[in-house]
């Protein structure tokens, strides 16, 4: 099987010249799903985490499953005014617009180990944000972790010094 398969090219969505990787494909088909998180826990399954973190929404997916399998908290970072609980909050921009990301206030305690997982690495501006937050509460990102890795937006750059890995490099 060839996971690749299953990202779909969507020219021009949401806006002209984005071309949109669109995961349901793979969350549609079993085997790939399950293949795909094998792969991504491979890759931090050595690791003692605390808590994975997952980004609204693709992020979510995949970082709940793999927070069962490291036995972790599993924390949902969300866009702006859906979080219930006081939070803590972080502006970012986008490769198409600008946003704001959400944590609960209690979601990281000090010291806490950090797995962040989101479906695609592209700018880094929306990982960065990610970053910034679990850090104003005092959590260490032991790794960040990505479906795919988008390599020509340098979204890697944004987040130096942070360990970051990705099944699949564009
Ligand atoms: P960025 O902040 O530029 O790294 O964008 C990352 C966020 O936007 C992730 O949450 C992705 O789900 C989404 N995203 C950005 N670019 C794309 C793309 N070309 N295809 C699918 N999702 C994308």
């Amino acid at each position: 099987m060839n996971i690749q398969d299953y990202i779909r090219d969507v020219q021009d969505f949401p806006t002209e010249g984005i071309l949109f990787k669109d995961i349901t494909p793979l969350l549609n088909n079993s085997e790939a799903r399950k293949l795909m998180l094998e792969k991504l826990y491979n890759k931090c399954k050595n690791l003692k985490i605390d808590k994975v973190v997952g980004i609204e929404s693709r992020g979510f997916f995949f970082g709940m499953a793999l927070a069962d399998q490291l036995n972790a908290g599993f924390v949902p970072l969300r866009k702006k005014g859906k979080l219930p609980y006081s939070t803590v909050s972080q502006k970012y921009g986008l490769e198409y617009g600008e946003d704001e990301l959400e944590m609960h206030t209690d979601a990281i305690q000090q010291g806490d180990n950090v797995l962040l997982h989101d479906d695609v690495l592209a700018t880094g501006g929306t990982a960065k944000a990610a970053c910034d937050l679990i850090q104003s509460k005092g959590g260490k990102i032991v790794q960040c972790n990505f479906i795919m890795k988008l390599d020509f937006l340098k979204g890697e750059e944004k987040l130096v010094p942070h360990h970051i890995e990705a099944v699949l490099n564009y």
